[in-house]
């Protein structure tokens, strides 16, 4: 069994304490993952300080040089990645759409070459007889960076890239419960970084927390769950810590009375069931107007009807397992509840397979909101189709949560789904579409789903603080 080690320093380090880390797919173990302690967080942390003066005094050419490379030594190590991805986290190699660990590797060497292309040029803000005032934008320092178990090297990405690109130094903590694929990461760019420019340190929940109340971390970037969002923020406070929090969310999607069913079943379905339903922006609750309930169910049935959930090693699955345990019971609860209060499944709902976290792919209508799977994000392969006749009251269910990740409107009148997109209360509002994302459109969530975006030059200033400079001229 191959050995992982955490990167300190530009040191591959082994602990003496480990953990297993489960196959979703059978259940077996992949590999160990080292434990990291107090003690070398402590050491990432001073390391990453050390680095930051020359790191964050390069050009931003200089910098961008380096994170091509690693875009490109990744590139040659695609494969052992891509196998790594789909035995921690259970996505497909290929998978329904082409959206399985392919994806999530294609997005990631994506992201890098075009994060690293943008850059902050100062700002003229003034220039007269009187002064000349300028708008620079320097760098945090070390800035911690805390991922979850759905997207563990895309979103890690997502985190250290803009964070090095504007010359901050990182620490990250992948989730416990797939830290593999980013340790091997890790391990393939070290010599490619100054020492301490990039640490990586995996371990449970409390190195998280003992990262969000470091004194010598400016800034913690986060994706994960809304509980451990508030968590981070609480003990945040010690220093001051800026904050990058991109929480859960319950997309709602609307489906107008116009809408052209039998173009965009297809994109429904993808994007609610893109990576297993387990995607922060996927949609969640999906509103359809009466007139064509019926139709867009006996569509999304049908296409349901051909996937095909196993082993994602297995050429021609669609989808994998769900992560882990605990997500596979979440989602098991949620469809006993919606069943106890009479709502309808037109397929699944059955566990079938217990050799793994499988869940088939599940449609459910005649259910109302207040119904635990409309109220709560279920972040798993089951849908919740809810009927409407007043738009206002499709609006009023959408915005009734707490929280404002995405919403999407369906229609073929797209100044009307335009007012109505604008009445959502969410950061991004898609119209005949739904969790689309690239790399320069800023993303971000509203309400509980979180506050600060990723991406765009909007991104990279999150992980900057502001200099005006004035020059007086008089
Ligand atoms: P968590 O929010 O618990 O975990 C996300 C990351 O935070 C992990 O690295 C975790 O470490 C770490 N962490 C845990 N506790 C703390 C803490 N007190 N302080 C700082 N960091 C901490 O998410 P889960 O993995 O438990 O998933 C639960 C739910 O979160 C899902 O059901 C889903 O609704 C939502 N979620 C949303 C995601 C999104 O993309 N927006 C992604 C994943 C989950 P460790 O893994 O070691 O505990």
């Amino acid at each position: 069994m191959k050995q992982f080690n955490l990167l300190i320093n530009g040191n591959s380090i082994s602990t003496t304490e480990h953990f297993d880390i489960i196959n979703p797919a059978n259940k077996s173990v992949v590999a160990q993952s080292p434990k990291a302690n107090i003690e070398h967080l402590n050491d990432a942390v001073a390391a990453a300080n050390a680095a930051f003066p020359k790191w964050s005094a390069l050009t931003y050419q200089q910098r961008r040089d380096l994170l091509i490379k690693i875009a490109d030594i990744i590139e040659s190590n695609g494969d052992e990645l891509m196998q790594l991805l789909t035995k921690e986290q259970g996505k497909p190699l290929k998978g329904f759409a082409n959206l399985g660990s392919g994806f999530e590797f294609g997005g990631t060497l994506a992201w890098i070459r075009a994060t690293a292309s943008m850059e902050l040029a100062p700002e003229v803000i003034q220039d007269n007889e009187t002064a000349r005032i300028e708008l620079h934008r320097k760098p945090l320092g070390v800035i911690g960076s805390i991922t979850p178990w759905n997207y563990p090297l895309l979103i890690s990405i997502w985190h250290i890239i803009p964070a090095l690109l504007t010359g901050n130094t990182v620490v990250l903590k992948p989730s416990e419960m797939t830290p593999l694929t980013v340790l091997r990461f890790g391990e393939l760019i070290k010599d490619i970084l100054p020492a301490g420019v990039l640490n990586i340190v995996s371990g449970d929940g409390s190195i998280g927390a003992s990262m969000s109340s470091h004194q010598d971390i400016q800034k913690i970037v986060f994706t994960g769950s809304t509980a451990t969002g508030k968590a981070i923020m609480k003990s945040a406070s010690v220093n001051l810590k800026r904050l990058t929090l991109e929480l859960g969310g319950n997309d709602a999607a609307i489906v107008l009375e116009d809408a052209d069913i039998k173009a965009i079943t297809p994109k429904i379905f993808a994007t609610a069931f893109i990576n297993n339903g387990q995607t922060c922006a996927a949609l969640k609750r999906l509103y359809v107007h009466e007139s064509v309930h019926d139709e867009l169910c006996t569509a999304l049935t049908s296409m349901a009807g051909n996937m095909k959930t196993g082993n994602g090693l297995v050429e021609d699955t669609d989808f994998g397992p769900l992560q882990n345990k605990k997500q596979f019971e979440i989602v098991n609860s949620l469809a006993e509840d919606a069943r106890k209060n009479g709502a309808n499944f037109l397929c699944g709902g059955e566990v079938i397979d217990d050799s793994g976290y499988f869940y088939p792919i599940t449609l459910v209508n005649n259910i109302k909101d207040g119904t635990r799977l409309v109220d709560e994000e279920q972040f798993g392969p089951i849908l919740p189709i809810i009927k409407f006749s007043n738009i206002e009251d499709a609006i009023n269910s959408a915005n009734r949560l707490s929280f404002g990740l995405g919403g999407s409107v369906w229609s073929t009148d797209i100044e009307k789904a335009q007012q109505i997109a604008s009445r959502l209360e969410c950061g991004t509002v898609w119209i005949n579409n739904h969790a689309m994302i690239q790399p320069d459109a800023p993303f971000g969530g509203v309400k509980a789903s979180g506050f600060g975006v990723e991406f765009g030059l909007d991104g990279l200033k999150e992980f900057t603080s502001i200099q005006t400079v004035q020059i007086s001229k008089s």
